[in-house]
């Protein structure tokens, strides 16, 4: 793999969409499943054994899972135990879903990228 992405640096122009490609191909040969679908929520599960700072003991809710929509209009629920959101511009609403910025304590600070 890092062959292939040096030889392409040194006797072509690199494209950003090969390189890209040649990532996702890679990716999905280690066992990463891609699925085109938006999201549109996350789920929560309370934590009745987790104590935070501001908040009453048992009340803490964690995130559970994602509800993503597929392209044929279909919902389907993806359990997790990291989530990363890079949805670039729309980071910040994505955030929204997961309550940072409308939470209390740390969740109360926004995650500052909105689309320009
Ligand atoms: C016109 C233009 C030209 C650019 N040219 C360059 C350049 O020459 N060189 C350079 O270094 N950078 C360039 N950039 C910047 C570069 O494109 C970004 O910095 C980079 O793409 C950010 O990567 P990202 O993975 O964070 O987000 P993105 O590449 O934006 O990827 C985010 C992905 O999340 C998806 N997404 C969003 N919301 C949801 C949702 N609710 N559910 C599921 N998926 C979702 C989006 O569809 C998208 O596929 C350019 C940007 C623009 C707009």
């Amino acid at each position: 793999m890092i062959f292939h992405v040096l030889k392409i640096f040194i006797f072509h122009r690199l494209h950003p969409w090969s390189l890209l490609g040649a990532f996702k191909r890679k990716a999905i040969s280690l066992g990463t499943t891609y699925l085109k679908a938006d999201a549109v929520a996350f789920e929560f599960k309370n934590m009745q054994d987790v104590m935070v700072d501001g908040m009453s003991n048992g009340t803490y809710e964690s995130l559970d899972r994602l509800l993503v929509k597929t392209e044929d209009g279909e919902i389907q629920a993806i359990k997790f135990a990291v989530v990363v959101i890079a949805a670039g511009a729309n980071s910040g609403n994505v955030a929204r879903m997961a309550r940072i910025g409308t939470g209390s304590e740390a969740l109360s600070v926004p995650l500052p990228v909105v689309p320009r």
